[in-house]
């Protein structure tokens, strides 16, 4: 029950030790499978470049996507974080979701009308943080994102969280969120992992009606959790920090999302539906045209 209801991610129950109650609530309707990615896929580090998923997982994920939908949901940039999973056959979201790339290589995106915006926040940025010791800005697709994980003066931390703040007031088009030693400035229009997620249920078209299941770490993967609905599953990875959470399991890190990977791919037995066309491929580098962006939440 991924309802309104919050709880510590400490009292939840793992998902790997609740495992036999999991399977039944899933039961022979079968999981459409959201995955975040770092901190989930793979362990946080502190270069975002050196995030990189290992072989065991990849092979899980393509054995998962052979049985059931999948999809990755990432912060990343689409093509940054396709690049990193590698895997064929399975939907790709990235940017909060405003950049979804089908298995069979249609592409969505929204929030293109954002990037003068963007563009001026993000020049505002880099004069103001450039002089800032390990704090660093990356121009993102649809988003700015100032990292700090590396700025070790909590005075100099603050300093950064008040420039993006001033920048964020004097661009009403943007928003300023949150995550794990990150800031980010996105489009403020209603749009993000949760909407993105439901999005990909309706464009599935699935027949029967399939079980939802999101894994998560972070405070972005929260809105995804709230928007499964009550049938859903939502397994929160567990952080540095306890915090509130919509989910209803937990697992302890990316190992262990691994095994709970496994789990599933053993409980599927039935094979994906015509749902994903997986003979389709996109051609490296292609650019597939942008329909259906005008469709906004
Ligand atoms: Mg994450």
């Amino acid at each position: 029950m991924s309802a309104a209801s919050s709880r510590r991610i400490e009292e939840l129950p793992s998902a790997l030790e609740r495992r036999s109650e999991l399977l039944e609530r899933i039961g022979d309707r079968g999981p459409v499978v959201f995955l975040d990615y770092d901190g989930t896929l793979t362990a946080i580090v502190d270069n975002p470049d050196d995030a990189l998923m290992d072989g065991a997982t990849r092979r899980v994920l393509a054995e998962l996507a052979s049985r059931c939908p999948v999809a990755v949901v990432s912060g990343r940039d689409l093509d940054d974080v396709r690049e990193k999973v590698g895997v064929d056959g399975i939907y790709y979201a990235g940017s909060h979701g405003f950049d979804i790339l089908e298995p069979g290589g249609r592409r969505h995106r929204r929030g293109t009308e954002y990037r003068p915006a963007l563009e001026r926040a993000g020049a505002s940025l880099e004069r103001a943080i450039g002089d800032v010791r390990g704090a660093r800005v990356e121009a993102k697709a649809f988003a700015l994102a100032v990292h700090f994980r590396q700025v070790e003066d909590p005075a100099a931390e603050r300093r950064v969280a008040d420039i993006v703040d001033e920048v964020a007031s004097r661009e009403p088009e943007l928003k300023k969120t949150g995550g794990k030693k990150i800031f980010e400035l996105r489009p403020a229009m209603r749009w993000d992992k949760g909407r993105a997620i439901r999005w990909i249920l309706d464009t599935l078209r699935l027949p029967g009606d399939r079980v939802p299941v999101y894994v998560g770490d972070d405070m972005t993967d929260e809105d995804a959790f709230r928007a499964l609905g009550e049938d859903g599953l939502g397994i929160v990875v567990e952080g540095e920090t306890d915090r509130d959470t919509a989910a209803d399991y937990s697992l302890p890190g990316p190992e262990e999302v691994r095994s709970f990977l496994e789990l599933l791919v053993d409980a599927v037995r039935e094979e994906a539906e015509a749902v994903l066309d997986g003979g389709e491929r996109l051609p490296d580098g292609a650019d597939a045209a942008p329909d259906g962006v005008g469709r906004r939440a």
